[in-house]
């Protein structure tokens, strides 16, 4: 399956605060491109304060949470009932304040041909009855 990463930056005209809005899968892999983005904002003005909003995205790894600084604890029976608002410091970038999803979603692209082929097997199954 393809992981695609969508990513909206707003910036505020005086550069205090800029947001970036997660869309589409977070991978480990895509999680480096969402990095430099990351400091690129920082970049632009030291003091700028980033949000980081994860709420939309479609699909969140948890390696890419840990390359976030967002560590869910592996062995809490509640890991899915993670905080909606996390704030992070990563190297190179700052303060990062993640908004996150109530549950740790899996890719909903991956359940696609799932439903698809149990689709096409019920057919099948009644075309031969
Ligand atoms: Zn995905």
């Amino acid at each position: 399956m393809d992981h695609k990463l969508q990513l909206v930056v707003g910036l505020d005209a005086d550069l205090k605060t800029a947001r970036i809005d997660v869309q589409g899968c977070l991978t480990a892999a895509s999680c480096q491109a969402l990095l430099c983005v990351l400091r690129r904002a920082h970049s632009l003005a030291a003091d700028v304060s980033l949000t980081l909003d994860l709420r939309e995205a479609r699909h969140l790894e948890t390696e890419a949470l840990e390359m976030l600084g967002y560590l869910p604890a592996p062995s809490s029976a509640n890991a899915t009932a993670i905080y909606s608002e996390v704030r992070c410091v990563l190297e190179g970038v700052g303060v990062v304040v993640l908004l996150l999803p109530k549950l740790s979603p899996v890719c909903r692209m991956d359940r696609v041909p799932a439903d698809t082929y149990s689709d096409v097997a019920r057919l099948l199954h009644l075309h031969s009855a």
